[in-house]
This record gives C-alpha cells, structure tokens and sequence, in this order.
C-alpha cells in the first residue's frame, strides 16, 4: 500500500511551499506516519489568489452546458480510480474501506447532479411598466471561493462546495485538512484531468487559522463556505461579516433520535443505530442523543447495545472491520473524558466505554443509558462512537428535549402514528429530519442546519443560489 505525499494545487500545477514547510500524516490505526503534507505560507496563498481571480475569469465565460461536460468527466474520472483513493482515504482517516469507496462513488453522484443542475440557472423576465422596457433578473457567478473542509469526509466535505462553485462559474480556493490531505487532492486531480482551467480550483494546506484570517478578508474572495464545528464557525462568520463576504456554515449537531412508542424497534436499530457508528461516530448528522419512550427503552436499548458490542473495531483495510479508529488522537480524549463525565453524573454503561488496545485511535461503540440532562455527552457535540440513551412518556416532552440544544442540524423519528409524524415534521427544530428511515443527504435535497448548526444549504437548487448574484437589469429602447 503506498500512501503519496501532498502538494499544493495552485494555477494547474502541483507544487511545494515556497519556503518548503510540510506538515507530517499519520495513520490512525497504527499512530505512524505516512507522508507529509505541504504547508502553504503567505508567499502561497497570494499566488493562489492570483490563480483564483484569472480562474474565474476563464471559467465564468464557459458555457453552462460546457462547464457540465467537464464536471460530468470528473465524475467518471471519480468513478474510475475509486479503489486507489477510497485506499488514501482509509489510510489517512482511518474508516472501512467499504465506506471509504462508498464516499468517493457518492462523490460522482454529487458532481453529476451539480453538472446538471449549473445547466437550470434561470434568470427572469419580468413584465416592465413600459412596453418600450425589458426588465431582467440575472444570475451571475459570485466570485472566487475560500472553502475551508474538514478531515471526517474528506472527499465529500470539499465536493459538495467544489461542485457548486464550478457549476454556477465560481472559481474555487480549498483549504482542505491537513490530517487528511491526499484523498480531496484526488478529486482536485479529477477536475484537473477533466479538463477545468488553471486556477478555478486551488488547494492548499498550513494553519487553519492563517489561511483563514488571509483568505477570508482579501478582496479577491467574494464568497466563504466552512464546515466544521460551531465555534470556529462563528469566528470565520463574524470575520466574513466585517468584510461583507457572503458566507455557508455547515457546522456541528446533536441530532436527537426521537423513538416513539409505537415505533419499529428493529427499523430504529437498523438504521439510526447503524448511523451511530458509522466513520466512529464522528458524522455532523451522526445520531447521538436517543430519545426513547418508557415502554420500549429496555428493549432499545437492549438491542443497541448488542448492536455496538457485536460491531468488529479494526483497521479499516481488513475486510472484516465495521468501525475503524478515531481521526486523531485527540479524539480518543474527549471520548474518555464524555464517558466519564457522564458515569460520574449517574449513567450506566451497557456498551463499550473505554479505549482498545493502546496503538491506534480505537475507542469501543459505546452506549449510555439513564444519562442525566447535566452531562457534557446530551450538551456537547459528542463528535464519536458514543450513543446516550434517555427516556420519555409524552412525544410533546421528547420533542421540548430535542429542541433543548442551541444545535439544529439533523434529527431523526420512529414512530408508525401519522400524528406523531406530522407533529415532528412540524416541531423539531432541525434542517434535516428524516422519519422511519435512515439519513438520505442526496445532492437533490437541501443539506444543512438551522440555530448554531449554521445556514445555507449544500443540496437542492439553494446550494447554487448560494454562489450566485441575483442582479436586476432594465434595457429601454431608444
Ligand atoms: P476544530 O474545531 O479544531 O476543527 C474542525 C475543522 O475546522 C478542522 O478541519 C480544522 O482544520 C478547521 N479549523 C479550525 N480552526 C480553523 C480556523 N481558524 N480557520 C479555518 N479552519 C479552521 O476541531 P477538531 O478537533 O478538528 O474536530 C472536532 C470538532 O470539530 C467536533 O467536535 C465537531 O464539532 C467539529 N467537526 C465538525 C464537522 C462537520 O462535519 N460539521 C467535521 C469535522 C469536525
């Protein structure tokens, strides 16, 4: 298994920093390190601004339809080379390699559907108050780019954003994560052999903080999209709003799983508990705080917890493994330190609960049951493979619960009573709901949350208007 180095992607090239710096890449499973990342400076990043700004320039004057052929080779490109970067993408992030192909295929179904969607950018005509008078609304590309993504989909974080920039005729600047750097160079690779000019997507790794503080204000970028957790998410906003750049959060959740007393135990197990622990948990839409009613709560959490004991934790190129280890040690602390907390408060713990082994990130699929509303796994997004369960007796107490948090990106219901669906649909407050079913965060549909969990979409026609500029244009005869 060979694991490549990174560089920098700037004006088509691939490059070193300026100065040399690389940063180091380990391998989750094994705590040893794999490659090195290149770590962009100041000179870096002007020279990627440069390429963004002539990118844009080439870009927005390709046809819709033409930019749509291109993106749709990416696609294919994607399609082609899944086992080679489905293995990066495992090496440096540590999850199942069956998860990691599904990533990259899912990726191709984004571009695909972004290709053709850039292809059903309207404007109006709207009827003028002289008939000597053409009244249009038009709809242009907002400019280049900064994109900021992080390390748990490394792949499908970045192509979401990249897709809708280079369909609408943005010009892109990606810093992507410095942990998990080759496999979103290989989706760069992908455009980049398709066929899209130099400088409409560039990539760079170093400090986050850096590269944001410079990017974000430079008044070459005219839009910012991050995901990643709230409060850093806050401070890019607020920085994006004192120089008026438009912004898309994504940010962190707490997605409530609200399991109503007339639910399909088996279909919730099936499907939020298996979400649970997919990637380790660490999932922006990831089920964490399991709402269940009275009457089914032993036979729930019963059945969750011989769910997470019989999971197979490994490393993800074993054919066998079902969960792999945490991204990065740091990880594994918060793990120990959420298990803790809670048990200190009164939890029990029916699953896991601690690290295995002592190399690599590996932290058992965890369950928590009577976990008390003070501790930090129903307040803090838990980020891993820890499920915590409480119960309820009045669907109108599980949803003030799930409402409870700052946070409102995904949720989740079981119930077989159209009332109780209705009701949910109407009063969970959350961007994505999903009833009787597993997550479905197809490109078709709008992706995004609502209070701290952020604004904008990545999905459905709101994540191309996102990166245009709605301008109103009036011609009179004369
Ligand atoms: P973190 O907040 O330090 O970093 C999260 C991501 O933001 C990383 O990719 C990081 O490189 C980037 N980042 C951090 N500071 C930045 C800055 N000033 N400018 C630009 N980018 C910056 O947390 P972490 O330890 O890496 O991850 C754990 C937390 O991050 C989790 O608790 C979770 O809330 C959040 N997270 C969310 C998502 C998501 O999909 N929404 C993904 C990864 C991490």
């Amino acid at each position: 298994m060979t694991y490549p180095d990174t560089r920098l992607f700037i004006s088509g090239q691939w490059q070193d920093a300026a100065d040399g710096k690389t940063l180091a890449v380990f391998n989750p499973s094994t705590g040893k390190e794999i490659g090195k990342v290149a770590h962009a400076g100041i000179a870096d990043l002007d020279l990627a601004l440069a390429a963004a700004q002539k990118g844009f320039e080439a870009w927005r004057d390709v046809s819709a339809f033409e930019r749509a052929k291109t993106m749709r080779r990416a696609a294919t490109l994607m399609r082609e080379r899944v086992d080679a970067i489905a293995e990066m993408l495992t090496q440096e992030q540590g999850k199942p390699f069956a998860e990691a192909k599904v990533e990259t295929l899912f990726s191709a179904d984004i571009i695909d559907w972004f290709a053709d969607e850039g292809m059903r950018v309207y404007g109006r005509i709207v009827p003028s108050r002289s008939l000597a008078a053409r009244q249009m609304v038009l709809k242009d590309p907002v400019g280049p780019v900064a994109a900021f993504t992080p390390w748990n989909f490394p792949i499908s974080q970045v192509v979401r954003k990249m897709s809708a920039a280079l369909a609408t005729g943005c010009s892109i600047l990606v810093k992507a994560p410095e942990e998990t750097p080759a496999s979103p160079a290989a989706l760069v690779q992908a455009f980049a052999d398709a066929g899209v000019p130099a400088g409409a997507i560039g990539l760079v790794y170093g400090n986050p903080a850096e590269i944001s503080n410079y990017l974000i204000p430079h008044p070459i970028i005219r839009k910012v999209t991050f995901t990643g957790s709230t409060p850093v998410g806050k401070q890019l906003a607020a920085l994006a709003g004192q120089h008026m750049k438009r912004v898309t959060m994504e940010l962190g959740g707490h997605a409530p799983v609200i399991v109503g007393e007339d639910a399909d135990v088996e279909l919730a197990i099936k499907s939020a508990g298996a979400a649970k622990f997919r990637n380790a948990g660490q999932v922006c839409i990831s089920p964490t705080r399991f709402l269940v009613h009275e009457s089914v709560r032993a036979e729930f959490a019963g059945a969750l917890a011989r769910h997470a004991q019989g999971l197979k934790v490994g490393d993800g190129m074993a054919s066998d493994t079902q969960m792999g280890p945490l991204a990065n040690p740091r990880r594994l602390t918060a793990m120990a330190d959420i298990v803790q907390d809670a048990v200190k408060l009164g939890a029990k713990v029916v699953a896991g609960g601690e690290r295995i082994g002592t190399s690599g990130n590996f932290f058992a699929p965890t369950v928590l049951t009577d976990v008390p509303l003070g501790a930090k796994v129903v307040n803090d997004e838990p980020f891993g493979p820890i499920a915590a369960i409480r119960s309820f007796t009045k669907i109108e107490d599980a949803i003030a619960e799930a409402n409870r948090l700052p946070f409102g990106l995904a949720g989740y219901a079981f119930t077989r009573s159209l009332k109780d669906a209705h009701l949910l649909a109407q009063r969970v407050e959350v961007g994505m709901l999903w009833i009787n079913q597993p997550a479905a965060p197809f490109p078709e549909m709008p992706f995004g949350g609502i209070k701290d969990s952020g604004y904008g979409s990545e999905g459905g026609p709101e994540a191309l208007e996102a990166y245009l500029n709605t301008r109103s244009v009036a011609i009179m005869n004369v």
